[in-house]
């Protein structure tokens, strides 16, 4: 069965509309798929209101927060969440909130650097969005700045460039409570992208496990197949079943499509085996 627990539409960071974005799915075969948009449930609402078509993947309600833990931002993936949550709900205008004065911080940096309007740039990309890096990165592309994406990123917004403003995202107690009010599961996800050594990567594992979180990302995106065995040994440590999602993001990122990304390991438990125990 594949099942795709992490991915983006145009509601946030990713390139297709919610709709199209199901559509990928269902021709994709995607038995389960979670729409999972960074702080924002808007795409699940519009989801929610379509009438379901034959062949359609069963829809989960998701959301991705982003948040700190100790020194490390990370992000953390909300699964079978009610989206009319009002606890969830006030974290959620909080993060939009953040991430607007973000926006205004990042074009500034980048205007003192010579890039002028990247701030307007980023508002038309993201077409009544919240800004995220992504849509200044287009920005800088559609304007001729940078070739493509991943070089905006390695110039402008990645971590230690000009663009990269911090931000005082929630604690990760704050973001599993409000996914646990939502009546949903809490998933760190993409343990393996934030480059941390063992140590820390264990560290990581047990404070979220100490906040409250239910799952990790054993499988995320285009991971090289060995991954998943020594992070499942941490995940088993700290009792955290496994999740598993392709981050998808758009038609042009070719590394993972839609429900396409390595199957979970046989010895792993499945989040989707704890619904219902939340
Ligand atoms: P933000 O939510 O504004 O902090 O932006 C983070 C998003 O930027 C991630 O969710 C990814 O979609 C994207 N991203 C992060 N790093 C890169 C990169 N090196 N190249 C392309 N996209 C990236
Ligand atoms: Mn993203
Ligand atoms: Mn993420
Ligand atoms: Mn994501």
């Amino acid at each position: 069965m594949s099942v795709d627990l992490h991915t983006h539409s145009s509601a946030s960071d990713g390139v297709l509309s919610p709709p199209m974005l199901l559509a990928r799915a269902r021709h994709n075969g995607v038995a389960m798929l979670a729409l999972t948009d960074h702080d924002n449930v808007a795409g699940v609402r519009e989801l929610q209101q379509l009438t379901a078509q034959p062949q359609d993947p069963e829809l989960v309600a998701g959301v991705e927060i982003s948040a700190q833990a100790s020194g490390q931002d990370v992000h953390v993936v909300g699964l079978w969440i009610d989206a009319d949550c009002p606890a969830l709900g006030s974290l959620l205008g909080a993060q939009a909130v953040l991430r607007g004065a973000r926006a205004q911080a990042i074009g500034e940096r980048l205007a003192r650097k010579g890039l002028a309007d990247c701030y307007a740039g980023a508002l038309l990309q993201a077409d009544g969005a919240a800004v995220s890096r992504p849509h200044f990165a287009r920005h800088l592309v559609a304007a001729g700045h940078c070739r493509d994406e991943s070089q905006a990123f390695k110039r402008w917004l990645g971590r230690g460039k000009a663009g990269d403003v911090r931000c005082e995202w929630p604690g990760l107690a704050s973001a599993n409570a409000a996914i646990h009010a939502a009546g949903g599961l809490a998933v760190l996800a993409h343990p393996l992208k934030y480059r941390l050594s063992r140590t820390r990567l264990d560290r990581l594992l047990a404070e979220f496990r100490e906040a409250g979180g239910d799952a990790v990302e054993l499988v995320s995106g285009a991971q090289a197949p060995h991954a998943a065995t020594d992070l499942l040994k941490l995940m088993d440590r700290y009792q955290l079943v496994a999740s598993t999602g392709s981050d998808f993001h758009s038609p042009a990122q070719t590394w993972c499509d839609v429900g396409q990304q390595l199957a979970l390991p046989r010895q792993a438990t499945a989040v989707w085996e704890l619904r219902g125990a939340a």
